[in-house]
């Protein structure tokens, strides 16, 4: 309502990422858009309408309830849910009656999806995730074949969408050959289950990394996370798809990725500090000279890390400012000694572009020790979220 900062989403970048994923994974395969973590911090009351816009139909959640507000926020007809992780019963009613698709990744749960499929009168659309190497959720051999027995016997309470596995790690070639074995494992698997008499109409394994990295992977779906959102999911993945590129186009390597955020507060106050002074809460800065700080209202409780105490930059008219002093629960001090004619109301960009400069997620996140993906999360559900072309 009044809050003290926002987060702007791009469609004209999302519309380039989703561009830039076409083009390496073709045009058959279905994406499927995760939005888990609030899709990833973007929002997903704001996120999904605009993916839908878009193209995208398939969203992949972790939980029960990201998928009830994916269903709140959708605004058309066909766009459909899939939930990757948790739904305890009441959850999993909820998903059978809303046509909402769940991974099976043990018995306990099939047994739960049937018990619920004939109490709702409907079936449950199930994946069936299989224990490829990761050794953390997976229908194992012997699961598999009483799984398949139970979903045989059961036919007007399941319908199988798809069979699922994911990979430990395909963002870093460290793990090339746990990879490579998850695959191998996969295809043999899914062999079995065809042989059991189901047939499978979606296999999927691939997030991000793998889609990019490891084109066998792809199969009839992806579950695309970072990279719709304008971030490699690891240097490693953006060095080996440079790599890939014809020498010549590796000298100009241009980024295909934007960003689709960009968060920012204004300035609220301004104060000219005389030299050998401390700013802020105890000891920890100590003006120099005589220096111009600018109080900014975004602190910890807002996601910017207390870590970043003389640390972080944000950008005001275009330039960078370092942050000094502690960063407070709700507010932060920055030094604009250097560009003097800053004032209150002037825009401050904590994460994103102003005129030339820029403040990556990266930048942020190497001084915090965070990757992407954890200080993308971490941005507040409170703040507001603006949707631009
Ligand atoms: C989060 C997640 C993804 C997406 O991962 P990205 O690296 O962000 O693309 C895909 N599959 C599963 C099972 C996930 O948990």
């Amino acid at each position: 309502m009044f809050e003290s900062s926002r987060i702007e989403l791009s469609k004209s970048a999302l519309t380039r990422n989703i561009r830039f994923i076409r083009q390496q994974i073709g045009q058959d395969v279905i994406i499927s858009s995760v939005v888990k973590g609030n899709a990833y911090g973007h929002g997903i009351t704001a996120f999904v309408p605009l993916a839908e816009a878009c193209g995208l139909r398939h969203f992949s959640v972790f939980d029960a309830t990201e998928a009830y507000w994916v269903r709140q926020a959708q605004t058309r007809t066909d766009t459909q849910i899939m939930i990757m992780g948790y739904a305890d019963s009441d959850g999993l009613e909820w998903a059978i009656e809303n046509e909402v698709s769940f991974w099976i990744f043990d018995m306990p749960r099939l047994d739960n999806a049937l018990a619920r499929a004939r109490k709702v009168g409907k079936p449950a659309r199930v994946h069936l995730e299989l224990e490829t190497g990761m050794n953390r959720t997976g229908l194992d051999d012997t699961e598999i074949r009483r799984a398949a027995e139970v979903i045989v016997d059961n036919p007007e309470h399941f319908v199988v969408e798809g069979i699922c596995t994911h990979y430990a790690g395909a963002e870093s070639i460290a793990n090339y050959k746990r990879i490579m074995d998850q695959k191998a494992t996969f295809d043999q698997l899914c062999q079995q289950i065809a042989n059991l008499g189901i047939t499978i109409p979606l296999r999927h394994s691939a997030a991000s990394a793998a889609s990019l990295s490891y084109p066998a992977t792809r199969m009839e779906l992806v579950r695309i996370g970072i990279v719709q959102y304008g971030f490699w999911p690891s240097k490693e993945t953006e060095m080996e798809f440079l790599l890939r590129r014809p020498q010549q186009d590796q000298q100009h390597f241009s980024d295909p990725l934007r960003r689709v955020l960009r968060w920012s507060s204004r300035v609220m106050h301004v104060n000219l500090v005389p030299p050998g002074q401390f700013v802020g809460y105890g000891t920890s800065y100590v003006t120099t000279r005589r220096q111009k700080i600018a109080t900014v209202p975004v602190g910890y409780s807002h996601g910017f890390r207390r870590s970043l105490s003389n640390l972080g930059r944000v950008l005001i008219r275009g330039k960078r400012a370092n942050v000094i002093g502690l960063v407070n629960m709700s507010m932060m001090t920055v030094d604009v000694t250097s560009i003097p004619s800053v004032e209150v109301g002037d825009e401050v960009v904590i994460i994103g572009r102003q005129g030339n400069a820029r403040i990556t997620v990266g930048s942020f996140t190497d001084m915090a020790n965070l990757v992407n993906y954890e200080m993308l999360v971490r941005l507040p559900s409170d703040i507001p979220r603006v949707v631009h072309k």
